[in-house]
């Protein structure tokens, strides 16, 4: 059995936050790489890759995934942390790709066996007005799509209005201003007002869902759940903050509309109640952040037989390494549900060889043993702009109009 003789992290795009681990062995040419990938507190999860975990790592046999990620999650005594859990992810799924090369299959076979062809995902779409919306959703159907995610505006811009038209305070000042407020009703009104719109203009076939990006109090998260009821979405997204979970209870009374949820977790207990009292569709954790694809198959495991599908989160800020993870999850999954899209430019993909091909709507592993991915360290590291890896990052904030946070 190959003995880990080395962990590193290896930094790369633009500003240094996909960390793809590296786990090297004593056998000849035997390695495997993972994702611990985390877009803000990127030097954290760095840290404890370095620091923490490789030094612990050293010397033990590769394949006990199990006891690694058993003794790796209570190492620290404190446990469940999104940087913690991240650090073990990117162990654990490179420990998967060295398993799958030691047994010379893709890991998904390794899994049980591929019950899917291939991963239907979800695009994309946007517009500043419905007319944009309208016509980049109809260039994903043309293509081949057949699950649309349809947002209006920018990040949460369904509920924006100019800080000109908004009734502001008088002394509102510092970091209180900005240049556009959000406003709950009409977050609501506008997304509502876009289903009725796009299912007039294109029909039920298409299946369509919106993410409601945690902005909503809890009672307007219910309304908006009922309201949509009617447009029939293929599931509404993050339409409760993690913090307000039980009111799934409420809109599970109350409307049909399918719920995902699951972006934000790390904890289990976080997501377990969710699961088994069947408050939610679609469980949307990433799989990096729960701890890898060991806990992560535990998770699809565990929601087949409560009835909930599985929508490994991906996106924007994920890479193409969580992405193959996910994948390969996807593939040998009977209950998995769908896969959001993530799609990578050209010298992105460029460095990581062997990554999974995106094509009208399906996402394509390949038979290479492993996860089937590698990273080319040179061209990787060519994307690091030292300038923007020095800048620190925050997640945007939205405020209302008397100046008050909405939470992300
Ligand atoms: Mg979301």
């Amino acid at each position: 059995m190959p003995k880990i003789t080395g962990v590193k992290s290896i930094r790369t795009r633009a500003a240094g936050t996909r960390v793809i681990v590296k786990i090297l062995t004593d056998q000849p040419g035997l390695y495997g790489i993972g994702s611990a990938h985390d877009q803000n507190a990127t030097g954290a999860v760095v840290a404890a890759i370095d620091e923490w975990f490789a030094p612990r790592l050293i010397g033990r046999d590769a394949g006990h995934i199990e006891d690694i990620w058993q003794s790796t999650f209570t190492s620290g005594y404190w446990r469940s942390g999104p940087t913690h859990n991240v650090a073990l992810g990117g162990i654990d799924i490179a420990l998967w790709d060295i398993k799958g090369k030691e047994a010379g299959m893709p890991v998904y076979k390794l899994l049980g066996g591929p019950v899917r062809a291939a991963a239907p995902c979800y695009a994309h779409a946007h517009g500043r007005t419905l007319q944009e919306l309208e016509d980049d959703i109809r260039g994903y159907l043309e293509d081949g799509w057949q699950y649309v995610r349809c947002q209006y505006g920018a990040y949460g811009a369904e509920g924006m209005i100019p800080a000109t038209e908004a009734r502001l305070p008088r002394n509102l000042s510092g970091q209180f201003v900005r240049d556009r407020v959000f406003d709950e009703e009409t977050y609501v009104q506008n997304v509502v007002g876009m289903f009725a719109y796009l299912r007039d203009k294109l029909g039920y076939g298409p299946k369509l869902t919106h993410d409601a990006h945690e902005h909503l109090r809890p009672n307007m998260a219910v309304r908006l759940a009922k309201l949509l009821e009617p447009f029939q979405l293929f599931f509404l997204e993050d339409v409760l903050p993690p913090e307000q979970i039980a009111y799934f209870r409420q809109i599970r009374q109350q409307c049909t509309t399918p719920q995902a949820m699951g972006e934000l977790f790390t904890n289990v207990q976080e997501y377990l109640p969710l699961i088994s009292e069947r408050l939610i569709d679609f469980i949307r954790v990433r799989v990096s952040k729960v701890g890898g694809i060991t806990q992560a198959q535990k998770v699809a495991h565990l929601c087949e037989f409560f009835g909930v599908q599985t929508a490994w989160q991906e996106g924007g800020n994920t890479d193409p390494v969580n992405q193959m993870a996910a994948l390969h999850l996807d593939l040998a999954s009977a209950n998995f549900g769908i896969q959001e899209e993530n799609d990578f430019r050209p010298e992105e993909k460029d460095a990581f060889p062997g990554h999974a091909v995106l094509e009208h709507g399906y996402l394509y592993a390949h038979d290479t043993p492993g996860l089937g991915i590698d990273i080319d360290e040179e061209k990787a590291a060519k994307l690091v702009n030292p300038e923007r890896m020095r800048t620190p990052r925050y997640v945007a904030e939205d405020r209302k109009a008397d100046g008050s946070l909405v939470r992300p």
